[in-house]
């Protein structure tokens, strides 16, 4: 995995291990840098036998199907942030009872040339109606309730979704 720094932020200099760009350390100065993994949260909403999806209008993965949610900010606890991302994307006023957690999953985030990894935090909700819109119209193209028996698990773009709904939701 090619580094994203080229030189050392400290000192300028070239020498420096940076392995699996995850510990990088600068032999010249001694300059230590973990780019440790980011928290996000992904929101499962269900409504009878269908699973909400959102369709990504940026990149990563433009145009692929994703959930609702994001990063988690400094300070900010998980249910927070799922919260606040629901709010932000869709509208709804959630509070963190109505948030069942479920599982955790890694992903890959690549943005700007900097691939950032992080650990998904799942939370599944379930809606008395499937009447929902978008409120985020630059990140999320259109909203798509889905069948579990149809969802096509290569139409959605990262990995960590992918896996936790092939492995909970999709049958
Ligand atoms: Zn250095």
């Amino acid at each position: 995995m090619k580094p994203f720094f080229s030189y050392c932020p400290n000192c300028k200099s070239t020498h420096f291990t940076f392995e699996n760009n995850f510990r990088f350390h600068c032999s010249t100065c001694n300059f230590t840098y973990y780019h440790n993994i980011a928290a996000a949260v992904a929101i499962v909403f269900t409504f009878e036998d269908k699973i909400l999806f959102t369709v990504r209008n940026v990149d990563p993965d433009k145009g692929k199907l994703d959930l609702p949610g994001g990063f988690i900010d400094p300070n900010e606890n998980a249910e927070a942030a799922a919260c606040r991302e629901i709010k932000e994307e869709l509208g709804l006023d959630l509070q963190p009872k109505n948030l069942k957690y479920r599982t955790t999953s890694p992903n890959n985030y690549p943005y700007k040339n900097v691939p950032y990894r992080t650990i998904d935090i799942f939370y599944e909700c379930n809606l008395e109606s499937d009447v929902i819109s978008v409120v985020a119209k630059d990140e999320i193209k259109e909203l798509i309730w889905i069948k579990r028996s149809e969802i096509d698990l290569d139409s959605i773009g990262f990995v960590s979704i992918r896996k936790v709904i092939g492995e909970f939701y999709s049958n």
